[in-house]
């Protein structure tokens, strides 16, 4: 990479960093990350189980790490009205690291009730509303559905729909309700013909990127867990498929981040103002 590139600064908008995985030596992982350009992180998280974990690490690398609160469609248990309860508690006491409620949405492959993940979620949109906090959505196979639930929901705060596959139409749909689109490594197989057109044609404001890590392998490292450092390889497919020149492309991508999150653009790594 040049070193022009290597001035570029990426926001990881979804990344399990919470996870164990991580966990053993976080502070290398995420040096190895920050080396690659990524300087800021979103953790969005599953259920009650991370929620501590990710305001903590939030808390221990502010202005780089931020978070999300919610309860996502494959965790769901028996006694989820009860977590909902937990989850509205813990929102009041949230810090400002809080950026998000998520990740949340439905799942048309897991074996769970469509009605308890939807009924979840509506209280989760409620939720966001409440706090004036953007969603970040997780949906598979459920695009349709989900953007159906958002309407009925006059959902405003908007968000993200994250690690995006599935048509330019499907896409636009949600940009046209205030979401940006969450483009992660499908975006470097060239198999993924259909996500790649549709992300091709999106406009580049709609678009923001993430790892989803240790998920979502990136092309040439799968069976390896995915890390947020890989954010970059992202990065490079997209550039190719914007046919942009990089510097702009990252600092688009850096904006829209900036912006889904309601976060200040010019705050260095260190929590300091950049001086103008
Ligand atoms: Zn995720």
């Amino acid at each position: 990479m040049s070193d022009d590139a290597k001035k570029l600064r990426l926001f990881d908008t979804h990344c399990h960093f919470d996870f164990d995985v991580f966990a053993a030596d976080f502070e290398h992982h995420l040096l190895v990350a920050r080396e690659k350009g990524v300087e800021r992180f979103v953790i969005p998280s599953i259920g009650a189980q991370n929620w501590q974990r990710a305001a903590q690490l939030a808390e221990r690398f502010t202005s780089q790490i931020y978070y999300g609160l919610g309860i996502h469609p494959y965790f769901l248990q028996a006694d989820s009205e009860k977590t909902l309860a937990d989850l509205e508690q813990s929102l009041i006491h949230a810090g400002r690291e809080c950026v998000a409620i998520g990740e949340c949405g439905l799942d048309g492959v897991v074996d769970i009730p469509a009605p308890l993940q939807e009924r979840i979620l509506l209280a989760q949109f409620s939720l966001a509303t409440q706090a004036r906090l953007p969603l970040i959505l997780h949906s598979r196979k459920t695009h349709d559905r989900l953007i159906y639930l958002l309407k009925q929901a006059r959902f405003t705060y908007g968000g993200v729909l994250h690690g995006f596959s599935g048509s330019y139409q499907q896409a636009r749909a949600f940009t046209d309700l205030g979401f940006k689109i969450g483009v992660g490594g499908v975006v470097t197989y060239t198999r993924a013909g259909k996500t790649r057109r549709a992300i091709s044609q999106l406009p580049v404001e709609s678009i923001v990127i993430e790892t989803d890590a240790p998920d979502m392998p990136v092309c040439g490292f799968q069976g390896q867990p995915n890390h947020p450092g890989r954010l970059v390889e992202i990065f490079k497919a997209l550039v190719s498929l914007k046919d942009m020149p990089a510097l702009e492309l990252s600092q688009q991508l850096w904006r829209n981040s900036c912006q889904l999150y309601g976060l200040d653009e010019e705050r260095s790594a260190a929590g300091h103002e950049v001086k103008p």
